[in-house]
């Protein structure tokens, strides 16, 4: 039961010190604010606590509390060099998967005890301790409610990281995840002082030059199926060192071809070297494409999931295409 979980979870807190709390590789707005209102929580109950993610912070991110406390790989250890400590109490956020976690797991203890927090219908329940709601809009959502039970009352910076939580994970209140609980949740985070407007207008509405200018390559590749059901775009390192854009700036552009009227899936397809290619999948509605990333090893939510190749980029849109037509076939 939901209110049983919440206090599994309340209790593996309270009842350990020294926590890491890890969320998933490349990390989004629901990952980093999921990271730092945990770690408001742990520091509210006087724990002490050290975030960590392999990747950087998106700068996009950076404003919010103790974000910039984050330490990375890259700067808290390459792949090949031991970190400085490793920890037995682990609170994973966001992560769909244990593979999520990425190379942050070297900081784990052999013995390590995992506490996981998650939204992903496709997530398994790897942790010791699982708080885990699939209809949730965002990580953040569930841990407003373990706020509650831990008695903590949001101030305006927890409230903040929440809100972005929500706001990014849902669109802008924008998707069918947008339940009456995530509006009367945004209610309260305003009224704990959250400005709404500014977060929406930083977050959502501002564009680096890079991001225009990828987004500009990657619509010039534009390519419908025969029927126009898919529809999809594709990238390349190349395409972001020439138009001077992140990985952080790709985040949005698959729902150009999701949206075209009459497509029912939206492929992105990034080609990071010769052999290594990350998809985007985003549903219409109608097809489930968890489950089409699931067979590629990957996973995610109903209507938005990803995973990866290793092969060339021919080969991974062949192969993605080929099993997206199946699915909807299957309708
Ligand atoms: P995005 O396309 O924005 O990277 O990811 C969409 C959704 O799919 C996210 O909820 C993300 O957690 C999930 N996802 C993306 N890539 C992977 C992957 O390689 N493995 C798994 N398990 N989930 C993924
Ligand atoms: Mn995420
Ligand atoms: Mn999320």
């Amino acid at each position: 039961m939901w209110t049983e979980q919440l206090k599994e979870a309340a209790a593996f807190i309270r009842g350990r010190d020294d926590f890491l709390i890890v969320s998933h590789v490349q990390p989004d707005g629901d990952a980093i604010s999921s990271t730092v209102t945990v770690a408001w929580a742990l520091e509210k109950l006087g724990k002490r606590y050290t975030m960590l993610n392999e990747g950087p912070v998106p700068s996009r991110l950076g404003f919010l509390w103790k974000s910039s406390d984050i330490r990375t790989m890259d700067e808290a250890g390459r792949e090949d060099s031991a970190p400085a400590k490793r920890y037995r109490s682990v609170i994973c956020v966001d992560c769909a998967d244990y593979g999520r976690i990425g190379r942050a797991e070297q900081w784990f203890a052999p013995d390590a005890e995992l506490l996981n927090i998650d939204h992903h219908p496709t997530n398994n329940g790897f942790g010791r301790v699982n708080l885990m709601k699939f209809h949730a809009a965002a990580t953040a959502e569930i841990l407003f409610e373990l706020l509650d039970e831990l008695g903590l009352a949001p101030d305006a910076d927890v409230a903040t990281a929440i809100y972005t939580g929500l706001l990014t994970d849902t669109g802008g209140f924008r998707y069918s995840s947008t339940s009456p609980l995530v509006m009367a949740m945004a209610s309260r985070l305003l009224e704990a002082g959250v400005n709404g407007p500014e977060l929406a207008e930083h977050l959502l509405e501002r564009m680096t030059a890079g991001q225009l200018r990828i987004l500009q390559r990657g619509l010039s590749r534009l390519e419908l199926s025969e029927d126009q059901r898919i529809a999809w775009l594709w990238v390349t390192s190349e395409d972001l060192e020439e138009t001077g854009a992140t990985n952080e700036d790709l985040e949005g552009l698959v729902n150009y071809p999701r949206n075209i009227e009459g497509v029912e899936v939206g492929l992105l397809f990034k080609q990071n070297g010769q052999q290594s290619v990350k998809v985007s999948m985003r549903s219409a509605g109608k097809v489930n494409v968890a489950e089409v990333a699931q067979r590629f090893g990957g996973g995610g939510h109903i209507r938005a999931a990803g995973c990866r190749f290793t092969d060339r980029l021919p080969e991974a849109i062949r192969q993605t295409i080929e099993e997206v037509r199946k699915a909807l076939d299957a309708l």
